[in-house]
């Protein structure tokens, strides 16, 4: 069978993921064989370095030994059991270690299955802790413009990216949305923090103002990455742990994208000391192997929901695959692999690597900016450079960037007119240096006209 039989075979019968279908009668569609590391193979052994973690997920690259070991093992003990009524060791072992690792306070563990599903968990559980307390008048939401938390309703809702929401408004629950601390709108001169900082008095004012009614702040810390990896200071989150306190609202931290280290410290949280309320948790906790999230709140929100049976305070809400043994399994693998080796020092030294391989690129008459949070990289381009004037959505220069990455053996997969690495951590300084080149080649084409 090679690639064509397989496009066939596929097109006639699948729907893909954020994809216009209709795309695919110009845009090669590519069935991959195997993965090995940072490098994806096709059915024809052409090879593509995975320089985007295959959406975020992979952090110590396909078919990882260690984590197949792990998985492999698991598979013969217990591939499933339901987690209501029942439990099991993954399942108990994964909870303890990450109870060790997340942010003080941070002592329980609620199970999901997918990253918009633990962003729903985190919305109901905020909403049914100020129920349980009394406070009934707290029914709403504010989220960050920019934002992205999912797919599902309720996190289509929180979340700010209109070419995902704008159709589905409708049937969107209201949210009080705030501007953005993203640097790249800051003035010519100005630092980050000092951006962040002066962003914060809206959510200051909102908070002063919605308090009575709102359950819950919610933000991706550090980068707001499907919102075209924005980035901003941690002292905004330091001021918003603050301000949530002072005016009793909860904090929920999606790090479903940024957790692992992905911002240079295992929790973007870290970088401003702070402990959210709940904390969501997806994409790398399997080390990118299989569909598993998890919620993690404190005592006091589990407490104002233990009481007898007929009370009804329970939190009553399950998904079938809930707290999977295999997808456990590949959890603590990864955590080992954290445990075992400096995953956060070599880290660094990558992370180095990717500003200098992209340094050259900060001249670029079509790149308003090449900014970095640890390991994510992100390069925009842009019509003026002076002016940040960007281009025409319609003009899909992003994509040109993809058709030419991959003819070079790499997937890159522009958000809009951003182009950015988000590599798996066992890629070599020599493959940074083949990303950079390719981009660069990438937006010199794409930005010819
Ligand atoms: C990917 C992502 C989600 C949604 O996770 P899924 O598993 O794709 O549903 C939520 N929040 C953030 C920040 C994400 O990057």
């Amino acid at each position: 069978m090679t690639n064509r039989d397989w496009v066939q075979r596929d097109l006639s019968v699948l729907w893909h993921p954020c994809t216009q279908m209709k795309d695919h009668e110009r845009l090669p569609l590519i069935p991959i064989r195997r993965g090995q590391g940072v490098w994806l193979e096709d059915f024809e052994g052409q090879r593509y370095l995975d320089a985007i973690s295959s959406w975020w997920v992979n952090l110590f690259g396909h078919a990882n030994p260690r984590i197949n070991a792990r998985v492999t093992a698991q598979l013969d003990e217990l591939e499933h059991v339901l987690l209501a009524g029942f439990s099991h060791a993954p399942a108990i072992e994964l909870a303890e270690r990450l109870v060790g690792i997340t942010p003080a306070g941070l002592s329980r563990v609620f199970f999901a299955d997918n990253g918009s599903a633990a962003v729903e968990v985190a919305l109901k559980m905020s909403f049914h802790y100020w129920r349980n307390r009394g406070q009934t008048k707290k029914t709403k939401f504010i989220s960050l413009a920019n934002s992205y938390h999912g797919e599902t309703l309720g996190a289509l809702a929180v979340g700010d990216v209109a070419l995902y929401k704008e159709t589905y408004r409708p049937l969107l629950m209201e949210v009080i949305s705030v501007a953005s601390p993203d640097c790249y709108a800051r003035e010519a001169g100005e630092s980050c923090a000092d951006y962040s900082r002066r962003r914060f008095a809206e959510m200051e004012a909102t908070l002063a103002r919605y308090a009575d009614e709102a359950c819950a702040v919610i933000v991706e810390p550090l980068v707001q990455c499907a919102g075209n990896m924005r980035m901003y200071d941690p002292v905004y989150l330091k001021m918003l742990r603050e301000a949530c306190d002072r005016h009793g609202v909860h904090l929920i931290a999606d790090e479903i994208a940024v957790g692992f280290g992905r911002t240079g410290t295992l929790f973007a949280c870290e970088q401003a000391g702070i402990s959210p309320d709940f904390m969501c948790l997806s994409k790398g906790l399997t080390g990118g192997y299989l569909p598993l999230a998890v919620v993690m709140t404190t005592d006091d929100t589990f407490d104002a929901f233990y009481d007898d049976y007929a009370s009804l305070r329970a939190f009553l809400h399950s998904h079938s695959y809930t707290g999977n043994p295999l997808g456990c399994a590949a959890g603590l693998a990864t955590l080992d692999i954290f445990a075992e080796d400096d995953v956060l020092g070599s880290n660094r030294r990558l992370a180095r690597a990717m500003a200098a391989a992209t340094a050259e690129l900060t001249d670029h008459p079509h790149v308003a900016e090449v900014r970095q949070t640890g390991m994510i990289l992100a390069i925009e381009m842009v019509r003026d450079k002076a002016t940040k004037e960007p281009y025409d959505w319609r003009e899909r220069r992003g994509l040109r960037v993809y058709r030419h990455a991959l003819k070079e053996g790499v997937l890159l997969r522009p958000l809009g007119n951003v182009i950015y690495f988000m590599p798996p951590y066992v890629i070599t300084e020599e493959q940074i240096h083949t990303l950079a080149r390719v981009a660069r080649e990438g937006i010199d084409l794409a930005t010819r006209d």
